[in-house]
């Protein structure tokens, strides 16, 4: 194990997919890690993992649409490790179906999950951020955001406001204290379209992760190249997707 990575970081997320791999691929450089998710058994066998290999982990029951379940996310890292380095708002759903389908439930869930989540954590690791000095937001975002494609309207719809947020969030703070990354990922082998409700939909959805799919790994070594950078340097923006996806 690397131990150059001397930063506390907690992530949204971490149950599955590209969060539990960030989640160890940070721990593997050093970072103390702090694990929130709804599905609590995968993230205690996450975390016994990481610290059988020596790192640090911690977990939390969050789900990410209680605004509470953020502050104590941002707490337990303080209260466990003194500080948080950066916020890995990752979680997300892809609930995705036609527009006509009115599946008004489902934006909802997008709605709540992919941006008001963000928004929680935001709102829990600010106030932090600014108290220490010094702070690092990333969210993974999506390429569905950059290329609409049908079915994906809300979705990506929800993935371009986290964006426009970030940049925001930037331009308001240029005194050095903050950085903010929006990581776009491509297909990526994940659970993620495992939810799409509608049954041909979410068969199309795999195929196409099945074909396309780039390993989550990908992604999380993206993520450690941007929470890496010294802190006067700020990775922006970081598209990663399969060499083939049009
Ligand atoms: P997964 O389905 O594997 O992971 C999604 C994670 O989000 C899980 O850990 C899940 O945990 C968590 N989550 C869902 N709802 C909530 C909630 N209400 N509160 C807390 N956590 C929640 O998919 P990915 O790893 O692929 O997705 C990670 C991120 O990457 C998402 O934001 C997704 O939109 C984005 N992305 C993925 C792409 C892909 O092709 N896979 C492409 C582009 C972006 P739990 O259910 O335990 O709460």
């Amino acid at each position: 194990m690397t131990n150059g990575l001397d930063k506390v970081v907690a992530i949204t997320g971490a149950s599955s997919g590209i969060g539990e791999v960030t989640a160890v691929e940070l721990a593997s450089r050093g970072a103390a890690v702090v694990l929130g998710a709804r599905r609590t058994d995968r993230l205690e066998a996450l975390a016994r993992k990481i610290r059988d290999d020596g790192g640090r982990a911690e977990v939390l029951d969050v789900d990410v649409t209680r605004r509470a379940d953020l502050d104590r996310l941002v707490t337990l890292a303080v209260d466990r490790f003194g500080r948080l380095d950066v916020l890995v708002a990752n979680a997300g759903v892809a609930r995705i179906s036609p527009v006509a389908d009115l599946d008004v439930d489902a934006w909802d869930a997008m709605i709540d999950v992919n941006l008001r989540g963000v928004l929680h954590g935001i709102a829990a690791a600010l106030p932090v951020f600014r108290m220490q000095g010094r702070g690092h937001f990333v969210t993974t975002v999506s390429t569905s955001g950059l290329k609409i494609v049908p079915t994906q309207a809300v979705y990506a719809g929800t993935k371009n406001a986290v964006r426009t947020l970030l940049e925001a969030l930037r331009q308001e703070s240029t005194d050095g204290v903050l950085r903010t990354t929006s990581i776009s990922p491509g297909y990526v082998r994940t659970e993620l379209v495992d939810h799409v409700e509608d049954p041909a939909q979410r068969e199309q959805a795999q195929q196409a992760m099945a074909a396309l799919g780039i390993s989550p790994e990908a992604v999380a070594r993206a993520i450690a190249f941007a929470i890496e950078q010294p802190d006067d340097v700020e990775i922006g923006d970081l598209t990663i997707r399969p060499t083939r996806q049009g």
